[in-house]
């Protein structure tokens, strides 16, 4: 007798791009629903000599003409990742050039974690001609109209099997499985279904809306309302009360039945926003990030699946939970660069979290008060809808921005200290009124560029405007876009001034210098250093929340997101730091951590302060934020954008090379040049190719770096060159490394 057999692919944990064929037969343990298999089901299947867990990801296959193993059980009752989910997974790996196997295994949930499937019963459908059924039957169709779905356990306590069999073999009940601990039988009724036993309340908020608040909420509802796929973009100033609209979106989803994901750019700077979240809608609300212990995420995860949490908070990685029925993404601050994942899998959450979005035709809200070029664009055309909160609440003035020229100020300056004159003046006001003060510098110090100590200046590239970078070994300036380089000069080339140097000052040296100043003033230093333990970002928030200390002084991680309602000034030290950085995404930057900066100050009353420091004050990201031109900074930088034809007018794609041996690297990049059709600089089918050329830092941990730039208007002319040459390159340089970075945000 012939066997009764399926074939199915199955994605394996193991980097390659394609899924595998298996056989399912009755020697598969684990079957549920008459031999059905579904996608999405976990699957363990034998792999040479070890046994996987893979995921189905089609059913019904094509016999293959070799011999086939068969799965040896099918995990899951019933399918663990969505039918969306798994097609994310797809894009995504595709889009960022990372093996398909190897992103799965990253986003399968837990191997301990199993689906137990219930069966539950609905109607197919509620135009039933009552008249055709027996009185029992009519019985079971009345307990039913009112109820989404309901457990074959409750059922059977009131109706006998054969009545429900016999209806579901007329095909007026349809079977479906859930996982088992999930919620209880639920009703149609939307409140009722708050109101379930979970404890839920109606997420009610004694909060008025603002006008302003009031109208972007009832828009963005109304969007949520088409069920379709649509992005907004909410521009809203700092303190404008972005969260609480989240929120009431968020509301609004989980009584029609769905399901949210909020992102934000890190964990332990947002406690606000999780504590407010949290408050507002408790246990349905579940929390992914790093820091959080395996035995924690293992339960999120399981009651994600379950159906138990309906809220999903989390950093980038939490765009891929295993959600089911996402109907509205939230993308905060989603102009923040920690979206982007720096190394393995190089993705965008926020790109990511756009495309999740469309393929489950879901509302996702983009907020920021200073959005990404790329958005803003995106919004001004009208690909994005684009919504705008202009007033602070309860109408609090932005603070006064105040620039110190350090080109001017030198008769100010406190011999060779960093902080100048009017900043300490500022300072001891704030302390003496009993308030609080940031000081914050932006980026850690990138010294490999040089400026001129008199007038600021920093040498540019000619063709890419992006500051050349120092290469001290070969005595020389270069551009790492596109490999122009000059003599490293002794003199300014703008004011003849011989005072040339390198740029950067540490939080450590900073903190001496305060702690000579004001030695009675309680403060804490906030960096990668101090803050390397988990949870003692939160323990250095809730410090500084207490109105102890007076005085917080970091990294730019401390501007991120903190309501203070006592921080009347704000001080940037050296903004030029920012500035010198070989990116064209430097002015953008720039930009931002001034209005973030200002975002920071006089949350609660009027009268707050922010002083910048720099060298630059007439450059134009600094003189618009200074007058808080929002509009015309995002004008000037499109213009300029365009001219350069950089993104959002264009896609960039890094190749990175890495290598320990620098002579190894060098011959294999002369290889690669030599296999460009027109050698370095070259233009493939309307992507134009720059390299290869060093890095800006050619050595990282321990590896000597290059890089090709790719850049294109047109996407897939971009991915199909990609993969040209990365077929191309790992033929002709098979023992160098190489990674494709798609639309990296950072190129140093
Ligand atoms: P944003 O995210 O736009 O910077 P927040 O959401 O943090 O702004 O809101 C700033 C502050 O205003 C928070 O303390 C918040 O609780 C409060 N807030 C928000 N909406 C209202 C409102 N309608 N009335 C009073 N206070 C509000
Ligand atoms: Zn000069
Ligand atoms: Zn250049």
């Amino acid at each position: 007798m012939p066997r009764k057999e399926t074939f199915i692919e199955v994605i394996l944990p193991v980097p390659v791009d394609h899924g595998f064929t298996y056989r399912v037969d009755e020697t598969t343990t684990g079957i549920i629903d008459a031999g059905k298999v579904v996608a999405g089901q976990r699957v363990l299947a034998p792999f040479g000599s070890r046994m996987l867990i893979g995921v189905v990801r089609r059913v019904g296959v094509d016999k293959p003409d070799y011999d086939t193993k068969t799965v040896r059980q099918i995990i899951d009752g019933i399918p663990c990742l969505s039918g969306p989910l798994i097609k994310l997974l797809e894009w995504s790996s595709q889009y960022y050039f990372h093996p398909l196997g190897d992103v799965f295994k990253q986003f399968m949930p837990h191997k301990d974690i199993k689906l137990e499937a219930n069966k539950y019963y609905r109607l197919s459908r509620h135009d039933i001609d009552y008249s055709m059924f027996s009185g029992k039957e009519k019985d079971v169709l009345n307990y039913l109209v009112n109820r989404k779905f309901v457990s074959q356990n409750t059922l059977t306590k009131r109706f006998s099997q054969g009545v429900l069999n016999k209806l579901t073999k007329n095909g007026i009940l349809e079977i479906v499985f859930r996982a088992s601990e999930q919620m209880p039988d639920q009703t149609v009724d939307s409140t009722a279904d708050a109101d379930d036993s979970n404890g839920m309340k109606t997420f009610e908020s004694d909060l008025t809306l603002t006008s302003e608040q009031k109208n972007v909420v009832d828009l963005l509802i109304t969007d949520l309302q088409t069920r379709a796929f649509q992005t907004a973009l909410v521009m809203g100033v700092t303190g404008s009360g972005k969260t609480e609209i989240y929120m009431r979106v968020i509301a609004k989803a989980i009584e029609q039945g769905e399901n949210a994901i909020v992102l934000v750019p890190e964990i332990a700077l947002t406690p606000q926003l999780i504590n407010r979240f949290t408050d507002r809608f408790g246990k349905i609300i579940g929390v992914i990030h790093s820091k959080i212990k395996p035995s924690m995420l293992k339960k999120t995860y399981k009651d994600i699946l379950q159906d138990k949490i309906r809220i999903i908070i989390g950093v980038r990685s939490a765009i891929f939970a295993p959600i089911n029925n996402v109907g509205v993404i939230v993308v905060d601050e989603e102009h923040e660069h920690t979206y982007k994942q720096e190394d393995r899998f190089r993705y965008h959450a926020r790109d990511v979290a756009i495309m999740r979005g469309k393929l489950e035709q879901a509302l996702v809200i983009l907020g920021s008060a200073t959005p990404s070029l790329e958005s803003y664009y995106n919004a001004t055309t009208e690909k994005y809808k684009f919504y705008k909160l202009e007033h602070r609440i309860h109408d609090l003035p932005m603070p006064e921005i105040h620039i110190i020229d350090l080109k001017q100020e030198h008769p100010h300056r406190i011999g060779n200290e960093i902080l100048t004159k009017p900043v300490v003046e500022a300072l001891s006001e704030t302390f003496s009124k009993n308030k609080q003060a940031i000081i914050m510098l932006n980026r850690r110090g990138y010294s490999s560029s040089l400026i001129c100590g008199d007038c600021g200046h920093a040498e540019k590239c000619p063709e890419c405007d992006i500051p050349l970078t120092h290469h001290k070994s070969l005595q020389k300036l270069v551009c790492h876009y596109c490999g122009y380089s000059t003599p490293v000069f002794s003199k300014c080339p703008a004011c003849g001034s011989s005072k040339i140097k390198s740029m950067g000052i540490g939080t450590q040296r900073l903190e001496e210098e305060i702690k000579k100043i004001f030695s009675n003033i309680k403060f804490i230093r906030m960096d990668k250093d101090t803050t390397g333990t988990s949870g003692s970002h939160e323990k250095f928030i809730d410090m500084f929340g207490t109105g102890d200390v007076l005085m917080l002084l970091g990294t730019q991680m401390v501007a991120k997101g903190l309501d203070f309602p006592d921080v009347d000034l704000v001080c940037l030290p050296l903004l030029d730091i920012g500035l010198n950085v070989p990116d064209f995404r430097s002015t953008e930057r720039i930009f931002n951590i001034i209005m973030q900066s200002a975002g920071r100050a006089g949350r609660a009353e009027s009268g707050a302060k922010v002083f910048i420091q720099t060298y630059n004050p007439d450059y134009y990201p600094v003189k618009y934020a200074v007058e808080y031109s929002t509009e015309l900074f995002y004008k000037t930088e499109l213009a300029y954008r365009k001219e350069l034809s950089y993104p959002p007018f264009s896609r960039i794609a890094l190749v990175i090379f890495k290598h320990k041996n620098l002579t190894a690297l060098q011959h294999a990049m002369e290889k690669v040049a030599r296999g460009l059709p027109n050698g370095s600089d070259t233009t493939i089918e309307g992507v134009s190719v720059s390299g290869p050329v060093p890095a800006p830092m050619t050595k990282a941990k321990g590896f000597y770096v290059y890089h090709v730039l790719l850049k294109s208007s047109k996407t897939n002319s971009l991915i199909d060159v990609l993969h040209r040459f990365s077929n191309k390159f790992k033929k002709l340089i098979p023992d160098i490394k190489f990674i494709i970075d798609m639309d990296p945000q950072h190129f140093v």
